[in-house]
């Protein structure tokens, strides 16, 4: 008789056999993605009632399974991996993230400690200083000093952890004059992303400590305005704690001037969070190093690899200059988690950097993708994004249609046609419709927009080449 344990696992055969087939299967899939529909035009509730109302009381073949993924599933997916993906912004992966991710997967270890698996933590250390060498970050980030860098899930989880390690450092900083009951506040443009204010709620400071700040006309942060605001909140004894200045802004890409935050940050003793999470990785060309001048005066630093960079979701990395007080400010010892190498200072246990405890191998899927692609590939693959942008928006300046709205700093071209907001609206919903290629719309200070983002791993030239037409199509 076989006991259950023996009887219900798949055995290695069966693993080989099956995860071989999903490979395969998924191959496939981005083989043959380019005849699907980018958006998925199911109704709403339809995956759902596709599927049982319980799960199977005997266990299923894997090949019943995959038959039910390419049923039911597949109907419902919108493919971010699609070559004309030129919606939002790119949520990249490719064959050495996904090698590496299976491997992850079948190791399955937690990194919570050093000691649950010193290589998680130590090539993730290693991983965390090649891309601040990657990127031409500086050296204040680097684990061999009092900074360092640690993945995290997704930016909204770095900013709200840079917030804490704020608010820590102020309320110590500010305990004589009674810091902690003072109301603080953040910093950020009307043009941040919506986690900046989410995580000023879940940090407890809540919205109305959340100060917008007006624009200039290349939609950066007004400095002037953002010193003032300080100023006012200083007299009403409010205590500024973080300001967060975006490179790369979500609608536009505008480049907020981290430098001129930075001297203000400085008068104030305001912690500066840079969030980079998506234009980051185009610093990996040494001509657009310019959008993180003045980072060296930042306090903390994130972007997502798992945007941009060829590395699947979810992969962010995140940098402060002052590990302590960050550590300081997430690390609660219970007995349980006491050992000898914590002990003895000389190792990181990461699960002090970040909210979750648990944590999964996610330093592979750099190390793969770096030593992959190279950092001449990686290069040669992000100027080429640069380029394809550079020739659409050479493309829209010489059409009497349509214009460029806003400048490009990177791999987004924002364009409006001619005839106004309604007529681009109408555009947008029609270039999605038909489902051959995807767009953002979005308004832009009462202007409507459709923003090109080139970014994708399958992306070609002739992908770009086919938005243009698209758009002279059908405007
Ligand atoms: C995408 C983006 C974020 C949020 O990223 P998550 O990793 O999904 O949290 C934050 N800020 C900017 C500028 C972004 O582009």
């Amino acid at each position: 008789m076989e006991s259950p344990s023996e009887k219900h696992h798949w055995n290695p055969d069966e693993v080989r056999k099956n995860a071989h087939k999903a490979v395969d299967w998924v191959v496939d899939y981005l083989e043959g993605i380019e005849s699907r529909r980018v958006y998925s035009n199911v109704e709403p509730g339809q995956i759902f009632s596709d599927l049982p109302e319980k799960a199977p009381m005997a266990g299923e073949t894997f090949d019943e399974i995959l038959h039910d993924m390419d049923q039911i599933v597949m109907p419902g997916l919108t493919h971010w991996q699609h070559p004309s993906w030129f919606a939002f912004f790119n949520a990249n992966t490719s064959g050495p993230s996904l090698a590496a991710d299976i491997l992850s997967s079948g190791l399955a270890v937690q990194g919570m400690l050093w000691q649950t698996s010193p290589a998680c933590t130590e090539v993730e250390t290693r991983m965390m200083d090649w891309l601040l060498d990657l990127l031409g970050l500086p050296q204040e980030f680097h684990s061999s000093g009092e900074g360092g860098g640690v993945i995290q899930d997704t930016a909204s989880s770095a900013t709200l952890c840079a917030l804490i390690a704020a608010r820590e450092r102020v309320s110590e900083f500010d305990v004589d004059r009674n810091g902690v009951d003072k109301k603080m506040t953040v910093y950020a443009s009307g043009q941040t992303h919506s986690s900046i204010e989410k995580s000023v709620r879940i940090a407890g400071l809540g919205s109305e400590q959340f100060r917008t700040i007006p624009t200039d006309e290349k939609l950066r942060i007004d400095v002037g305005a953002f010193e003032k605001q300080v100023q006012m909140d200083l007299e009403a004894g409010c205590l500024p704690t973080m300001a967060v200045a975006t490179v790369g802004t979500t609608a536009t890409t505008a480049v907020d001037q981290v430098k001129e935050m930075a001297a203000v940050c400085q008068r104030y003793n305001i912690w500066l969070h840079v969030d980079s999470a998506h234009a980051g990785t185009a610093a990996i060309v040494p001509e657009m190093r310019w959008i993180h001048e003045g980072v060296q005066e930042a306090d903390s630093f994130t972007f997502n690899p798992h945007k941009w960079m060829f590395v699947g979701f979810d992969c962010n990395a995140f940098w402060v200059k002052d590990k302590k007080t960050l550590v300081k400010s997430l690390s609660v010892l219970p007995e349980y988690l006491r050992n000898a190498a914590t002990e003895s200072g000389n190792v990181i246990d990461y699960r002090d950097w970040h909210i979750p405890l648990g944590r999964r191998f996610r330093a592979l899927k750099l190390w793969f993708v770096m030593r992959s692609y190279g950092s001449q590939g990686l290069k040669e693959l992000i100027a080429e994004h640069l380029e394809w942008a550079q020739w659409f928006e050479n493309q829209v300046l010489q059409d009497s249609n349509w214009r460029i709205t806003h400048l490009r700093t990177m791999n987004l071209v924002c364009v409006a046609h001619h005839s106004g907001n309604e007529q681009t609206e109408k555009i947008a919903e029609l270039i999605n419709e038909q489902g051959e290629m995807s767009v953002t719309s979005t308004l832009v200070e009462g202007e409507r927009i459709i923003r090109f983002c080139f970014g994708g791993t399958q992306t070609r030239f002739e992908h770009v080449k086919a938005a243009y037409e698209r758009l002279r199509e059908l405007g």
